[in-house]
Parts: C-alpha cells; sequence; structure tokens
C-alpha cells in the first residue's frame, strides 16, 4: 500500500513515496547510510534489515510496492519482499539491476512491482513480478505515479490519478512545495483512497523524498503520516562521478530498444551466465510483447527453468 511520484527535472529528478503499512507493523528505522557492494546507499530500514526505498552516490534510486491486483501467493515459505531493494541498493546502472533479478531467486516472495530510476541513462524502469512471470516495462522519462492499496486497488488507483491530475494543472506543479502538498493531500476525502492514507487498521506510516542532481542525492524521512507535524531527518551524499545528463534518447520501438538498449533482452547474454541459464526472454509470444520483456518462471519450482 504506496503512493510513488516521480518528476524528472532539467539536471535530475525528484521522487517521492508514501508508505501505508498496517498499524500493527513494526516501526522502521529511519535512514543511514551504509555501504553496498562499494557503493554509499541511504535507505530506511525494517527490523529484518529489509527496504522499499533507496538511493545511492550513482544517482540511483529503487522504490518497491506491493501489487495486490495479483492474487497469487508463493507456495513455499514466504521471504520479505524488502530484500530485494536492499540487495539492488550497490547498483549502478539498469545492467546491474536486470542482472541481479535475473539472478535473484523470487519464487518465495509475494507479488511486487519495483521502479529503478538511473539518472545517468535517463532510464525508468518497473519490474514486475506476479509469481510466475519477471517483466521489465521501460517508462518514459517524464511524470509519473504509481499507486497500491490492499484495501481496494483499483478505486485506490482510480482515485489517486485524479488527485495527481488535478495536482498537474497548478503553476508550482513541478516544485517540491507542490510534491509534498500532494502527498500530504486527504483528497477526495481523508480516508482508505486519500494519499496520505488513514484508515482503522492502516495507515500513511512514513513520507520519503529523494532529489537526485548532478552533483548530489539526498534523502528525507518522516517517521509518521505526511500530515503530522513529526520532524523530518535529512540524509545526502555526493555523486560519486558528475555526470552530466544525456539528452533524451531519440524516440524507437520498443522491440528495438530491448535489442539494442536493453542487455536483458539478448538472450545469448541470458544463456552465457549459469545463474540465468535458469529463465530466457520470452520474445514474440504474446500481445504487448513489444512494451515489456517477460521471464518465464515455474512457481512450482523452486528455481525457474528454461522452457
Ligand atoms: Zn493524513
Amino acid at each position: 500500500m504506496c503512493t510513488v511520484s516521480f518528476i524528472p527535472k532539467d539536471q535530475g529528478f525528484y521522487l517521492a513515496m508514501n508508505r501505508d503499512e498496517k498499524r500493527s507493523r513494526s516501526i522502521a528505522l529511519p535512514p543511514r547510510i551504509v555501504t553496498v557492494a562499494g557503493c554509499r546507499a541511504i535507505f530506511p530500514r525494517e527490523p529484518n534489515g529489509g527496504t522499499w526505498i533507496a538511493v545511492n552516490d550513482a544517482g540511483l534510486c529503487l522504490a518497491l510496492i506491493n501489487w495486490h491486483r495479483i492474487q497469487r501467493n508463493p507456495a513455499d515459505e514466504i521471504a520479505s519482499r524488502g530484500q530485494v531493494t536492499a540487495n539492488l541498493a550497490g547498483a549502478a546502472s539498469s545492467n546491474d539491476i536486470a542482472d541481479a533479478m535475473m539472478g535473484m531467486t523470487l519464487h518465495n516472495l509475494r507479488p511486487f512491482r519495483l521502479i529503478a530510476i538511473v539518472p545517468g541513462e535517463r532510464v525508468m524502469t518497473e519490474w514486475r513480478w506476479d509469481l510466475e512471470l519477471l517483466t521489465a516495462r521501460r517508462h518514459e522519462w517524464e511524470r509519473k505515479h504509481w499507486f497500491s492499496s490492499g484495501f481496494d486497488e483499483t478505486t485506490a488507483e482510480l482515485e489517486r490519478s485524479c488527485i495527481c491530475d488535478a495536482a498537474h494543472e497548478e503553476k508550482s506543479r513541478d516544485s517540491l512545495a507542490s510534491l509534498r502538498l500532494l502527498h500530504r493531500s486527504h483528497a477526495p476525502e481523508r480516508g482508505p483512497f486519500s494519499i496520505c492514507m488513514h484508515r482503522a487498521d492502516a495507515v500513511t506510516v512514513s513520507y520519503t523524498e529523494v532529489v537526485v542532481s548532478t552533483e548530489c542525492v539526498v534523502m528525507r524521512y518522516k517517521n509518521g503520516a505526511p500530515c503530522s507535524s513529526n520532524s523530518v531527518s535529512e540524509s545526502s551524499l555526493a555523486r560519486r562521478v558528475a555526470v552530466s545528463f544525456r539528452p533524451a534518447p531519440r524516440p524507437i520501438d520498443n522491440a528495438r530498444r530491448y535489442s539494442s538498449n536493453f542487455r536483458t533482452g539478448n538472450s545469448r547474454h541470458v544463456a552465457t551466465r549459469p545463474r540465468q541459464r535458469t529463465c530466457r526472454p520470452l520474445r514474440g509470444r504474446s500481445r504487448g510483447q513489444a512494451a515489456r520483456h517477460a521471464y518465464r518462471f515455474d512457481r512450482h519450482q523452486k528455481h525457474p527453468t528454461i522452457d
């Protein structure tokens, strides 16, 4: 249960995330700077070490949300999805993420969507795991929102999309102030569908804001509902390498994009890596194939297999 907003800027981007959880869930620990795979990263964490959001000194940002619309559950013991984000926090490129995702054991994770933003490449990818397929969907480098809700995900998406569209009409729509206002919004009314969510059994438990520029990355974190007066902590890192943002890539069809720019689209690449022999891209098999790339997993097996 969450809302994630992405706003591109000339020299970077803003990302904001409301985390909605059961009131009974244990309180998360505030963000800390840690070293992961040689990268310095900032992220809050659950007591078990997992996290739902991270940014690192390469400017790479990850946000993980549940996917309630998919009703399937793992057959075996369920592991925490928070480990996915924590394990990827040291990634420096889209290829790093793709390699790690394809080598990861997913069969015991509930459905999720992982948004991965790589500013140096101007690439935004949404990884989706539905317990049968792992898919990667590339989004345009433009304002975007994601919503999830365990209460009524479809209605929550509709209601919250309307609120975001209305905010988009405002003059100051791309400012940080506007983003904060949006994430503390109680429209259409304070309740299960408002972006700052309040239910009897669940609530928005934290607000996290990420600002990435060519020089630094900043994470601000409020423990508690965005509408609360709780204090905000701030952590920052200098970018490892100050980079100039590339011009937006020329529009190309998705099939070409995957074959030319997206290394996971190369089946030979998959087949040559031992851990990745267990999955392969499914190309040209279904409607929508050009918009996404799928890797088939057998949900009844411990490890995915080549079919
Ligand atoms: Zn509120």
